[in-house]
């Protein structure tokens, strides 16, 4: 798997996921664990943290819906962050990474390597064989 280094701005959009969480943690009545941001290819940010429910959405899912609401398309860097957790990093969970590889199958995620390091890398090794829609055409 290519990983990519850490860049400044890299560091920057973990801080305001972190941030996002901090505003918004409740590990009581909502469950708001998990901060999200992703930046779009235009270097604008969007941030989300999970909302709790009976199916509940992702940080990630909350991050990407306000993007993509605000009229984003072109992907760059997502991450999710829980202020516990190695490096404030969690990984997309698989309907995240399924996700991810539909709306932006170019898009780089922050994570921790198998080593613990900080690491990016794009979202197509996150899911090898990964489920593409099938097109019947008439
Ligand atoms: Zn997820």
């Amino acid at each position: 798997m290519k990983t990519y280094s850490l860049t400044q701005s890299d560091h920057e959009l973990i801080s305001m996921a972190l941030d996002v969480l901090e505003r918004n943690f409740d590990d009581g009545v909502y469950n708001h664990t998990v901060g999200g941001a992703i930046r779009c290819k235009n270097g604008k940010v969007y941030l989300g943290v999970n909302c709790d429910g009976i199916h509940g959405s992702c940080a990630e899912y909350i991050a990407i819906g306000a993007a993509i609401t605000a009229g984003e398309r072109d992907f760059d860097t997502i991450v999710a962050t829980h202020d516990k957790a190695h490096n404030c990093l969690v990984p997309p969970c698989g309907n995240c990474r399924q996700m991810l590889f539909k709306y932006c199958p170019d898009i780089k995620v922050i994570l921790n390597d198998e080593k613990g390091n900080s690491v990016k890398v794009e979202v197509k090794d996150l899911l090898p064989l990964a489920y593409k829609r099938i097109v019947v055409s008439d």
